[in-house]
């Protein structure tokens, strides 16, 4: 396991390069040391490596110049460097596990578990606020909205001055904000495009985003707009079996509680599965591909807390 170079040295500058987390793992890394001194703002993308609006605001904010900045700029664009080259959904293609169910991770574990571990132990307690951004994977469409560990009055504040409207309050753990958030880090996840798309006006929302967050923490000059959050928690129900996937809502439909959300069915067109809303709310993400399998997420639906 290798440590991160020195994030404050005192001298402006501008680091870029390959690290190893792992013997087997080389990612890349950029170190934005501003000439003040000032907070840590940690950036990673690629956890999923083909939600690529994250990764291209990420490689656009490994451009910053160190004069503009107070404190340390630091980006991790690919966590997921063999998935975004074999553009694989989900998963880390060395374990076929999901990086972003995996935290803390173990030392002597698989390769996402020992990625993990080596984020939580040699990258996140360096850092005074994170930003995991993520989008929807190739066949995933979603409605922007950013993720905070519910509760956490810090990491809603960073979705505030972040500027997505809607903000999910996530419970549950193993996911990176909620391990960086239990180091005592305000931390957040917006999701923005789907399907992998990066067209400009997505990848600009996420570098705006970003660039509000580093006002908010004083990294930047000027107060950051901050945006009313509309709080919502999230439902998800997961394809109970293998087949063809059509939904009947679309994202930012309204839907009320018991109402058919899709239908799962055989090729033949028999219904395999009827999938009806447990929640009142509105559609946040969807599954967008017509294969589904099993335990796969189908919808995620919004209702405001
Ligand atoms: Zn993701």
């Amino acid at each position: 396991m290798t440590a991160l170079p020195a994030l404050r040295t005192g001298k402006p500058r501008s680091e870029l390069g390959h690290i190893k987390p792992t013997a087997e793992l080389e990612i890349p890394y950029a170190i934005i040391e501003g000439a003040e001194a000032g907070p840590c703002l940690l950036v990673t993308a690629g956890v999923h490596g083909s939600e690529y609006c994250s990764i291209e605001a990420a490689v656009r904010l490994m451009k910053t110049k160190p004069e503009e900045i107070r404190g340390t700029l630091l980006i991790l664009p690919i966590l997921n460097v063999e998935a975004f080259h074999r553009r694989n959904i989900y998963i880390m293609p060395q374990d076929g596990k999901n990086l972003n169910r995996m935290f803390p991770g173990k030392p002597d574990g698989t390769t996402s578990e020992q990625l993990a571990h080596w984020l939580v132990t040699e990258v996140f307690p360096k850092a005074d606020a994170y930003i995991d951004c993520h989008g929807g994977d190739l066949d995933e469409g979603l409605e922007p909205f950013t993720i905070f560990p519910a509760g956490c009055e810090k990491s809603q504040a960073l979705a505030a001055a972040f500027g997505i409207k809607i903000a999910v309050a996530a419970g549950g753990s193993g996911y990176t904000v909620d391990a960086s958030h239990k180091l005592g880090i305000p931390s957040i996840l917006p999701e923005v495009s789907g399907n992998g798309l990066w067209g400009e006006a997505t990848v600009t929302q996420m570098t705006d985003g970003i660039r509000r967050v580093m006002q908010h923490i004083g990294m930047l000059p000027g107060t950051a707009q901050v945006t009313k959050l509309d709080v919502v928690t999230m439902w998800v129900p997961t394809a109970s079996a293998k087949g063809l996937w059509y939904p009947a809502k679309d994202l930012g439909d309204r839907v009320i509680a018991g109402e058919v959300l899709g239908e799962i069915r055989d090729v033949f067109g028999g219904t395999l599965a009827t999938i009806r809303s447990e929640k009142a709310g509105f559609i946040l993400y969807r599954l967008t591909s017509l294969s589904v399998n099993e335990k796969e997420a189908l919808l995620g639906v919004g209702t405001p807390v």
